[in-house]
């Protein structure tokens, strides 16, 4: 893949994510007034078990929000190297990443094995 097109790719890729990140974040503003009548029903025993679902989706909210910003990160950080010359290269040893790939994944950071050793490595606990 040429550097034109992934610059192409990646930037649409950028849009899509930071639009979806907007749109996330402003149905997000409007949970502030939902938490205020949360808070006045909380004395009633019949509402706990929603606040109990109201946090977990919270949580979950938060987790799907922190997976956009590192994938917009990642998107990010593949733009500056392609202005710097190292865009397709493995970031661990160094090698092409491989078109196929950067096809499926243009922001790809490692190669195939190396993005596999990593994915190991955060799933086993340290010292194992
Ligand atoms: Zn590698």
């Amino acid at each position: 893949m040429d550097a034109e097109r992934a610059q192409e790719r990646l930037e649409q890729e950028r849009d899509r994510l930071a639009e979806l990140r907007a749109r996330f974040e402003s149905e997000h503003l409007t949970d502030e007034s939902e938490d205020e009548s949360l808070a006045e029903l909380s004395h009633q025993p019949q509402h706990q078990a929603d606040t109990g679902t109201e946090t977990f989706n919270r949580e979950r909210d938060l987790s799907i929000l922190e997976q956009l910003e590192a994938e917009l990160a990642d998107v990010e950080h593949a733009l500056r190297r392609l202005d710097e010359g190292t865009y397709g290269v493995c970031e661990a040893c160094g090698q092409p990443i491989g078109e196929d790939r950067l096809e499926a994944m243009p922001e790809a950071r490692f190669c195939v094995r190396d993005q596999a050793l990593a994915e190991k490595e955060a799933k086993t606990p340290a010292g194992e």
